[in-house]
């Protein structure tokens, strides 16, 4: 499935291919997106600010996670 992440103060998105909607993104993939997200260097917007969602537009709640030491996402499920 495809999960969308939106940046509401650039009013960007930033589309991820994962296995379900409690998946962990490898740290490229959240690379990837953050830089679709912003990608202005010294911009305080964090990236990832606003919700994430499937293409059908049902909210995914999410936490910041570290694997190997990096940062990235890990997607907890549809918010009920
Ligand atoms: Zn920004």
């Amino acid at each position: 499935m495809k999960v969308i992440l939106q940046n509401d103060f650039h009013l960007t998105t930033a589309k991820v291919e994962v296995d379900d909607e409690q998946s962990v993104l490898s740290p490229n993939q959240y690379n990837r997106a953050m830089r679709k997200l912003c990608g202005i260097k010294c911009c305080y917007c964090g990236g990832l600010r606003g919700k994430i969602t499937d293409e059908q537009d049902n909210e995914i709640d999410y936490m910041f996670q570290f694997v190997s030491g990096r940062q990235t996402i890990e997607l907890l499920g549809y918010v009920k």
